[in-house]
Parts: structure tokens; sequence; C-alpha cells
């Protein structure tokens, strides 16, 4: 990890109601004033709960973000959500390429770019995830693989852009129920090789943006990706899910 702040947050997915979802945040609040202001937190809720925790979350420093989002800015596109709609929400990030959406939503790396640079143009910040699949790692292509999908999200991304990008490395195979946590090495190796790719790409401005570390994050394993030097946060599902979980995850890191 490097001296930058330290980015933990977590996707609820399609886990939460609206008021387990306001309990969880009245806790969060309590703990955040305990937190160090290098740390930066963020909830990235379902849509409806995006507009009531918004406000419950005013006047601290969490941040709310959105789980996915359209490229256009309107239009007939049943069940979806705009940049604009999220902008006007007082919203300033979007998760966008979770492998769920990938996998059952068939969303593929061109759609995450038009999303990313659809993001960028709203003044959004755009979490982008990337990760290799099971096979990818059998057949040994997974750095390959990232450099791919990172490469595509980030077309038509200048680097003055590139400040609003997060990037949240979370292999496939290692997400969920069964998902096998990964060995912080390989964490490290992926990261470095992210990294080297933004900086190919972006130079300079490549060396700080963010690279999250996501996929059976728990409290056993989090402080060994925290320390690998490219890895400047955490992105948790499941043990974050559970506030008491990530209590204790916050409060050692802190
Ligand atoms: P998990 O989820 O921590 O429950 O594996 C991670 C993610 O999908 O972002």
């Amino acid at each position: 990890m490097s001296n930058q702040k330290v980015l933990l947050g977590t996707n609820w997915k399609m886990t939460k109601t609206l008021s387990e979802g306001r309990q969880y945040v009245k806790q969060l609040r309590e703990i955040e004033q305990q937190l160090s202001d290098q740390i930066e937190l963020f909830i990235i809720p379902s849509f409806p709960h995006l507009y009531p925790l918004k406000e419950d979350v005013q006047g601290t420093s969490i941040n709310i973000g959105a789980q996915n989002m359209h490229w256009e800015e309107k239009g007939a596109y049943t069940g979806e959500v705009s940049p604009v709609m999220l902008k006007e929400l007082g919203l300033d990030l979007v998760e966008i390429g979770h492998s769920e959406r990938r996998q059952y939503y068939n969303e593929n790396d061109v759609d995450v770019n038009k999303k990313v640079v659809a993001a960028l143009r709203h003044d959004l910040k755009a979490l982008v995830c990337i990760g290799e699949n099971a096979t990818d790692k059998t057949m040994n292509v997974g750095k390959e693989k990232v450099r791919q999908q990172l490469k595509i999200a980030l077309q038509h991304v200048p680097a003055e852009d590139v400040d609003n990008v997060i990037v949240a490395y979370e292999p496939v195979w290692a997400i969920g129920e069964n998902g096998l946590p990964a060995d912080a090495d390989y964490v490290a190796e992926q990261h470095d090789e992210i990294r080297k790719l933004l900086v190919e790409l972006y130079g300079n401005k490549g060396v700080e943006t963010p690279i999250l570390y996501g996929g059976s994050v728990n409290k056993r394993n989090f402080e060994s990706y925290l320390n690998c030097q490219n890895v400047s946060g955490l992105f948790i599902g499941r043990a974050a899910w559970d506030i008491d979980s990530f209590r204790d995850i916050l409060f050692t890191v802190n």
C-alpha cells in the first residue's frame, strides 16, 4: 500500500432492504467519527436506496455510489438509470462492469467503456471492475485478461480525466460464496501489472490511480492484501455487509 488514502468500500449488491440499509448507515456514521481521515469509506446500495441514504450520510465523509448505469442520458431504455439521474441525486460515484453484470447481463468490455466515458463526461467517478475468470487463471492468461479489459474500458479516456477513475481488481474465481480467497502474492502481481498498464497509458498520472482489491476479502486476509504495494484499498462484499465485521476491519486499518 502506498501512502495515499485507503479506500474501503462495499457493494451491497441486492442484499439489503431500505430499513436494513438505514440501520447499517446509522452505525457506520458512528464508526466513521472514530476513523482517521486517511480512510475513505464508500457504500454502493441498490438504486431505490440511493436518495435516502445520500441524505443519511450528510455531514459525514461516507460516499454513496450506484451499482450501474446506462451510457445514454435519456431514452427508451426500460429499467435503466442514466448518469444525469445519478448526478441529480448529488452522487459522484458509479460502479461499472462488476463481474455479475458481465456474467448475468452480458455486459462486455465495449459496454463498460461506453459507461466509463459517459460517467466521466458527467463528472462521476468511475469505479471500473476488472478480473480474470477461473479458466483464464488456469490457462495462465490472467495478466493479459486484465490488461485487455482495462485497456478497452479506458479507450477515449484522456489523461485529464483519469483522476476520476478507480480500478477494482476482482478475480471472478475469488468472488462470492463459491469464491476462493486469492493469495496475496498473486494479488500483488496482478496489481503490479495493472499499475504498469496505467503508467503506460497515462505516465505519472497513472501512478496515482487507486487500484482496489476485491473478492472474498475477510477479517483474516484483508491485511495481507493491504500490505501489497499497489493495493490502494479494498472493495468488500460479504465481510462488509455485516456492520460488526466491517467495524473490525475498519478499526484494524485505523
Ligand atoms: P465478496 O464480493 O467479498 O462477497 O466475495 C466481492 C465483490 O463482488 O465485489
